[in-house]
């Protein structure tokens, strides 16, 4: 593994497949290294799937400027990546007639930082818009181009995109140090070998404090902070119509009611300092999500509620901004740390950012002439009509045959999801949601595994969840 690269991104969260995209448009030699099976499995796969308009952060810092830039950035990168990308508006709600004060300076900061339509209705609008909202609410901001997304087909587009374009893709690959020579990095180690790279991109997320920290660099550090959510069944996926939003606090946008891209609904997320690999839901935790939502949407059906999950927050307590540039201690890292949230919305223009910080190192950047700039999702049989559904089962009898009965995945997807690097269930389930339906894959698990193991050529027994050691089968099989 001893090559020499011109780029190295270590991380493959959004922020770090954002950025080996936009590189691929340069004659550049890069590679991605990223510790799990898969890319998006950190932050990126555990959060409220916003594309924030940039209202909320402080006017002036680096996320409110990447914020407002990247969800510009958005429709357009959903569009040439065919990924889901919906403008459905966002609501912040006021319980009292106080707060309609704070509504109007979270407007006034919105304007600041370049955001337009946005309006503060009142009780009447409000209903109009959102009939189920619980009568005590007063009145809302209402952010009208706010939009949803689905930010792990997001990163794996990107990484399709960015493969397609020569990016290489070293997964399951953990960067475990730095060899030093006279305030350089000369190369990096993995647990599979080294790499030679003459830059350094350290966007790995909550650990981008500990890869800085192998280079001797303690210029910011990351305090995990956990975010608990509840997602239900898309039987009541239309309770709410917008993102429904609290009245923001110093240090969150609080707990959401949203519908997502598919059709269910979730909600949270809660607040929870807490360590690096802690992303358990407590009962604790769930009932206060939930009794808060209620609070909003009083006819919320518990009975409803299909799964729970957790994500980690990447702060800097003490810039309370993100940490976007070259490290102050070796030459020729570039730190991409303290990516919270709205990071997701800001990725576009973080990966924009990182292109300026490289051409203003001197690092010459020549675009190839032969950049492909689309790349097509996999068919989703679910959501095409009749005709499309005929017309491809007629090309291949794979679409057929129905694998998830609950989101309706067939063989086809499945196999073109292998063909497109997948090779763990949870990868299967990203790119075509088999298992991500009201069973939670109870009725294609066991189907899922002899498929995969056929199409990988591997024994049942090594085919994991999510790679490592999250082996689904123990014991003999039969062959
Ligand atoms: C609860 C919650 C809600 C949020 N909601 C929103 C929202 O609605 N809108 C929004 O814009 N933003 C939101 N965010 C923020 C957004 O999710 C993050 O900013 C974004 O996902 C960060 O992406 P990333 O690529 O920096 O990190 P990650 O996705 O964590 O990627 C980092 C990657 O680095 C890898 N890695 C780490 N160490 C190593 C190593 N040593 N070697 C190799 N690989 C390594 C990890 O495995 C991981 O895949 C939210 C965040 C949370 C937690």
């Amino acid at each position: 593994m001893d090559k020499e690269l011109d780029v190295v991104i270590i991380g493959g969260g959004i922020v770090g497949t954002a950025i080996a995209r936009e590189l691929s448009r340069y004659q550049l030699r890069v590679a991605l290294v990223e510790k799990e099976a898969d890319v998006g499995w950190g932050t990126t796969k555990a959060n409220s799937a916003v594309v924030h308009t940039g209202y909320d952060p402080k006017p002036g810092t680096l996320m409110a400027k990447l914020n407002v830039q990247g969800a510009r950035l958005f429709p357009s990168i959903c569009e040439e990546l065919d990924v889901p990308y919906k403008k459905l508006g966002s609501l912040v709600l006021t319980p009292n007639e106080e707060g309609f004060r704070e509504l109007e300076e979270l407007k006034e900061r919105g304007k600041i930082n370049g955001v337009t339509n946005l309006e503060i209705i009142t009780q009447e609008k409000l209903f109009e818009l959102e009939p189920n909202l619980s009568r005590d609410i007063k009145g809302a901001l209402w952010i009208k181009d706010t939009a949803i997304t689905s930010p792990v087909e997001l990163t794996i587009a990107l990484r399709e995109n960015a493969e397609r374009n020569g990016v290489r893709f070293i997964l399951d690959t953990t960067v475990t140090g730095f060899e030093l020579e006279d305030r350089k990095i000369k190369s990096i180690r993995t647990d599979k070998g080294f790499l030679k790279a003459n830059w350094i991109i350290n966007a790995a997320g909550v650990y981008s404090d500990d890869v800085a920290r192998f280079a001797g660099d303690e210029s910011f550090s990351i305090t995990p902070v956990k975010g608990e959510y509840a997602l239900f069944d898309k039987e009541i996926g239309n309770l709410v119509n917008h993102v429904i939003f609290p009245l923001p606090t110093e240090t969150t946008k609080g707990i959401l009611v949203l519908p997502t891209v598919d059709g269910n609904l979730l909600v949270g997320p809660n607040e929870h300092t807490t360590s690096k690999d802690d992303t358990n839901v407590t009962e604790e935790g769930l009932r206060g999500i939930i009794s808060f939502a209620k609070g909003e949407v009083p006819n919320l059906p518990l009975s409803m509620l299909i799964t729970v999950f957790a994500g980690l927050r990447a702060k800097e307590l003490n810039r309370k901004d993100f940490v976007i540039e070259p490290s102050p201690v070796v030459e020729n890292l570039i730190n991409v740390g303290g990516i919270q949230s709205p990071g997701l919305s800001s990725a576009p223009a973080i990966a924009l950012y990182v292109i300026e910080i490289l051409k203003d190192k001197g690092v010459e950047l020549v675009k190839k002439r032969d950049f492909i700039p689309e790349r097509k999702a996999i068919p989703r049989f679910a959501n095409l009509s009749w005709e499309e559904r005929t017309r491809l089962i007629a090309q291949d009898s794979n679409y057929g045959e129905i694998i998830c009965r609950c989101e309706h995945v067939t063989v086809g997807e499945i196999i073109e999801a292998v063909r497109r690097g997948a090779n763990t269930l949870d990868g299967i389930k990203f790119r075509t949601r088999a298992g991500s339906g009201r069973c939670q894959g109870g009725f294609c698990g066991p189907r899922l595994i002899p498929l995969l193991s056929q199409l990988l050529e591997v024994p049942p027994e090594e085919i994991t969840k999510k790679g490592k050691e999250s082996r689904l089968v123990i014991g003999e099989t039969k062959r």
